[in-house]
């Protein structure tokens, strides 16, 4: 085992976990064991919300202005520690290196939002009546959870960590128990940067432990990031026991690519977003409407595809069963009559024959009912589905139940705007394949894709974390003006 078995990190320490069931952590790189994850209970849970109930008391009354010199240094530490951070989500999550480093890049423009939170969350003050004012408060909630997924080990806890940290909160983080190594990784250099003990504790688990976060009376709201199946629970879990929560599902991302579209720039889009982290990203194109006859642009498409190599420029996928799963997709749709121009099924990397990969894989004539066309892949998967015109492409990418990304190709503005206001999803690209919003506009989409109000990132993401107080004040009598004063 390359790593010591991972611990809970509760209180400021690395703790043993009260039950003895574990999982293995292995590279989906090469098939390495990694370390071993323990399953939490309960107790465990209890344990780190005591802590986090307790942190809350002083981190919550510290100012903000102080709370936030703990992410400039935390800044600092992700850029100095930048190579060691990257291998290790490159070892958990099977990605490139590069795409690694982005994860940690990332992570650091994350950081960098949270530190300018204190320019944000200044309330509103206004005179509403002769000599009466009214003004508003941020406040933190409480202790709060966030649920993570395995496709970015560093960036989706730092989605969550920062912000919420920063406007007060302590918080439980229950890592994904596919790649639990980096979170830890995040609490250890909090620590380093001065994060007091308890504001930021780790239970590790899977199902269980997320259930035991929804139904537990000292978490005042859990924010989720996976797939759609396990938002909906966590979503209808968690606000059933009155908790505030915001669950970020899964996608079906459409490429809409247009005849005026320019052929080279769009291509490398296109296969750029299909294929980046092996697919493995809720903004990954999944399928590509071709509206109209867009020959030239595929055919450059699937040259692109074919200059991506497995175990060089693209990463593996997480596990045996995901690799099984995304050939099983591929090898039905050809049954139903697809026709397969970039093959990526049996792919084995020498030197690598343990490890999990799928080439990049281009498939064309997919119709609607198929379910490539369907369903989410998370793969390095392009599904191209041919529409006669612009309103016949939006009814398709309509007609798809989720709603984080679509994107639109072409050189005509006007189209472009007609597209952007039909489109049924909430982060949209225009010559974009990976539209993801930068800092400070906030992460996240629609339909199925997301429940709850707000975005998880970003200035929308301080109403999820904060609760605002509204105080009226008059100190001296004025003349009475109207009924408030
Ligand atoms: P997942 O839903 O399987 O797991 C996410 C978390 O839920 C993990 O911490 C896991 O332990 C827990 N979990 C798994 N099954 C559970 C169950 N039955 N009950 C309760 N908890 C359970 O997701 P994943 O496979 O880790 O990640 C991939 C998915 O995440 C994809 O669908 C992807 O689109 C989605 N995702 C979405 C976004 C977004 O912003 N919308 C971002 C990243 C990933």
């Amino acid at each position: 085992m390359k790593y010591p078995q991972t611990k809970n990190f509760i209180n400021g320490k690395l703790v043993e976990c009260i039950s003895n069931r574990f999982l293995n952590v292995v590279s989906p790189l090469d098939g390495t064991l990694l370390s071993t994850v323990p399953m939490s209970t309960k107790e465990d849970l209890n344990i780190a919300v005591s802590s986090a109930k307790k942190a809350f008391e002083t981190w919550s009354k510290t100012s903000i202005k102080e709370r936030v010199q703990i992410f400039y240094r935390y800044r600092t530490l992700l850029e100095k520690n930048m190579l060691e951070l990257s291998k290790l989500v490159q070892e958990e999550n099977g990605k490139t290196l590069d795409e690694a480093r982005a994860e940690i890049e990332k992570s650091i423009e994350l950081t960098e939002f949270a530190c300018s939170l204190p320019q944000l969350v200044g309330g509103e003050i206004l005179e509403v009546s002769k000599g009466v004012e009214c003004r508003t408060d941020y406040y933190p909630i409480g202790v709060v959870a966030s649920i993570v997924p395995f496709n970015f080990p560093s960036m989706v806890p730092n989605w969550t960590i920062p912000n919420a940290i920063a406007l007060g909160n302590t918080m439980i983080l229950k890592p994904s128990e596919i790649v639990p190594l980096s979170s830890l990784r995040i609490a250890e250099l909090l620590k380093e940067a001065g994060l007091p003990d308890g504001v930021l504790n780790i239970v590790n688990g899977d199902k269980e432990m997320v259930e035991a976060i929804c139904d537990h009376p000292g978490i005042e709201a859990v924010s989720f990031v996976g797939s759609t199946k396990v938002a909906k629970l966590v979503y209808a879990r968690a606000s059933s026991n009155f908790k505030r929560v915001l669950a970020l599902g899964g996608a079906k991302n459409h490429l809409m690519v247009l005849p005026d579209a320019h052929v080279t720039m769009t291509a490398t889009n296109v296969t750029a977003s299909m294929s980046g982290c092996a697919g493995q990203r809720c903004m990954a194109a999944s399928a590509m409407v071709a509206v109209g006859n867009v020959d030239s642009i595929i055919e450059q498409i699937c040259i692109e595809a074919k200059k991506i190599i497995p175990g060089e420029n693209l990463g593996s996928v997480i596990s045996k069963a995901a690799k099984e799963r995304i050939e099983n997709y591929i090898s039905e749709a050809e049954k139903q009559g697809a026709k397969i121009l970039v093959d990526g099924r049996n792919t084995i990397v020498k030197g690598k024959e343990n490890g999990y990969y799928v080439g990049p894989t281009v498939i064309d004539f997919v119709t609607p009912e198929m379910s490539v066309a369907k369903e989410e892949i998370f793969g390095p998967v392009i599904s191209i589905i041919r529409a006669a015109n612009v309103d016949e492409a939006l009814a398709i990418e309509n007609a798809n139940p989720y709603g984080n990304a679509a994107a639109v190709f072409t050189q005509d503005g006007g189209m472009a705007r007609y597209i952007i206001e039909r489109a049924s999803a909430g982060m949209i690209g225009v010559n974009i394949g990976v539209p993801v919003p930068r800092e400070p506009f906030s992460f996240g989409g629609w339909n199925d894709s997301k429940f709850g109000v707000g975005d998880l990132t970003g200035k929308s993401s301080i109403e999820f974390w904060t609760k605002l107080k509204k105080t009226t004040t008059k100190w001296n009598a004025e003349a009475k003006t109207n009924w408030m004063s």
